[in-house]
């Protein structure tokens, strides 16, 4: 372990369905982590119909990416929203142009990233993972049929509000957004080798001690004993 304790800029990489969600839930669970998704983020401005949901619609619902200059501006603001505190960047960047313009938003706010976690999980297990996924629009919480259902049949533990299915989670758009992700995976990596961790598993249970252990050493913090602002 490092000897001083590094505030968490985490980057989760994962194919579609590999349980970033899941994880992050994790991990703002037992470390104090702001949960930044850029999925989230989109299906929320798409249900509230503002301006940038609208523009981004048609592409979330082929599987397509959504423009660089929108993603950029709507991590940046988030990110100063948050201000300097540990944390967890969750589908963005996506693209080496988004890691760019982070990389730079990053090095004036002076929080560069210091851990990529890329997350591998089979391709058979994930589809029907992703055909039995439900989740609640506003906080982005997942719950899985058969291994993580809701307490009561469709409605969202915490709130009582209804589940929705993401329409993207049919398997055409799946094959899209499978693709898709292969093409950006290895540049993006790439971009990140100093950084990047692999971590396997068939199950979230299985992944997310691994995670967990990487930032205990990596970064010299244990869960439950994070310090909140930098
Ligand atoms: P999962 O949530 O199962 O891990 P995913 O990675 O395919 O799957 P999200 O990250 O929720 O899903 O993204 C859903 C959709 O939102 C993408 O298919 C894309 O249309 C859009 N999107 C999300 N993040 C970005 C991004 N960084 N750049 C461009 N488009 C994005
Ligand atoms: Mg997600």
């Amino acid at each position: 372990p490092t000897n001083s304790i590094q505030p968490l800029r985490l980057l989760l990489i994962g194919c579609p369905g590999s349980g970033k969600g899941t994880q992050s839930s994790r991990l703002q669970k037992n470390f104090s982590v702001a949960h930044l998704s850029s999925g989230d983020l989109l299906r929320r401005n798409i249900t509230e119909q503002s301006a940038l949901g609208q523009q981004a619609q048609q592409y979330v619902a082929d599987g397509k990416l959504v423009p660089d200059d929108l993603l950029i501006s709507l991590i940046d603001s988030e990110l100063l929203t948050v201000g300097n505190t540990n944390w967890l960047l969750d589908g963005f960047p996506r693209t080496i142009n988004q890691a760019k313009a982070l990389d730079a938003t990053l090095n004036k706010l002076m929080q560069p990233l210091n851990l990529v976690i890329n997350l591998q999980v089979p391709e058979d297990v994930i589809l029907q993972r992703i055909m039995d996924r439900w989740i609640h629009i506003p906080s982005g919480r997942v719950y899985n049929l058969s291994y993580n259902p809701p307490h009561v049949p469709g409605l969202d533990d915490i709130t009582g509000e209804p589940l929705s299915k993401r329409p993207d989670d049919t398997p055409e758009v799946f094959k899209v957004r499978l693709d898709q992700h292969h093409a950006m995976a290895t540049p993006l990596l790439d971009h990140y080798h100093d950084v990047v961790v692999d971590v396997k598993g068939n199950t979230s249970d299985e992944i997310y001690p691994q995670i967990e252990s990487e930032i205990v050493n990596r970064l010299g913090v244990l869960p439950g004993n994070m310090p909140e602002a930098f």
